[in-house]
């Protein structure tokens, strides 16, 4: 089966340093393997992304070098999608409605919603949360490729929502559906998301999904120690300083002598005859001193 990696961006402000090293890992992982290196917008906040922030992405990736293969995909434009899956889960009882608030589950039960089994059921009628009822699923391993193995017990985990009571579909499910239909066998990500992965790897399993390969990297830090992030106001990349910005980013990658080109697809071509997973592996963070 060949590669197929991905970046996917949320529009919720412009690209900085740290979303550029993200863009450049996937980027040269699928490249290095003859892969194909896919685009999705993670635009399903809708309060929170905008058009302006979706445009000044594309077109900092493309003044970057990168060409993405196949249609670029939007999470808005899938909710049909993302409604199949949660009817399958539905149909297979998996989702229960749930209309505790954080405050009342922090109350009951400590923050953790124990399943729909030791829980009052909801009314149908007043709003709900629908949740994905972890004691149902199945414990599995999740084999990432910088992280190594980790036993994911199901029962552990929150049961966690999957669409919010005004309708929105909640990212884990979004995330799943989308790695399938895009066909993604290669899932690079910072490593602040591994977090985020057991109850990715739980909604693959009850779907009949494929799991992706998965490598949490380092990701760059400020002097506050915090993840460079549009949330930390993190600085826009500069599109004047395209060469500048990926030389910064090999360097933090290891590479050290660059080729003499002003162009930076070329630059990226070069770097990715020159990748190696070990570039990533042995270091959880690295201040970003720019
Ligand atoms: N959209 C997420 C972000 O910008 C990344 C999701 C993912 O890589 O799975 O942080």
């Amino acid at each position: 089966m060949s590669c197929v990696g991905r970046f996917a961006p949320s529009p919720t402000g412009p690209l900085h340093l740290g979303s550029l090293l993200c863009a450049v890992i996937s980027y040269l992982d699928s490249k290095s393997q003859q892969g194909l290196w896919r685009l999705r917008i993670d635009d399903l906040d809708t309060p929170r992304v905008s058009d302006a922030h979706t445009h000044a992405i594309l077109s900092a990736l493309e003044a970057h070098g990168f060409v993405w293969d196949g249609a670029l995909v939007y999470q808005s434009q899938q909710t049909l999608a993302y409604q199949e899956a949660f009817d399958q889960l539905l149909n297979s009882g998996m989702v229960f409605p749930c209309g505790l608030s954080r405050r009342a589950l922090r109350e009951r039960f400590g923050g953790v919603h124990p399943g729909r089994l030791q829980a009052e059921p909801a009314q149908l009628d007043q709003d709900n949360n629908w949740r994905f009822d972890t004691a149902l699923a199945l414990d599995c391993y999740l084999d990432d490729r910088i992280l190594g193995k980790t036993l994911i017990k199901a029962g552990d985990i929150e049961c966690f929502t999957l669409k919010r009571k005004e309708g929105l579909f909640a990212y884990h499910l979004a995330c799943v559906v989308d790695d399938e239909a895009m066909g993604i066998t290669q899932v690079t990500r910072g490593n602040d998301l591994f977090s985020s992965t057991p109850e990715q790897c739980l909604l693959q399993d009850a779907l009949g999904f494929a799991r992706p390969e998965y490598a949490h990297h380092l990701v760059l830090i400020d002097d506050r120690g915090d993840k460079l992030s549009k949330q930390t106001f993190a600085q826009a990349l500069d599109v004047s300083k395209v060469i500048d910005n990926l030389h910064y980013v090999l360097r933090v990658l290891g590479y050290q002598q660059f080729p003499d080109t002003a162009k930076a697809k070329e630059l990226l071509d070069w770097a990715v005859s020159e990748w190696h997973i070990d570039r990533i592996r042995g270091r959880d963070q690295v201040l970003c001193e720019r």
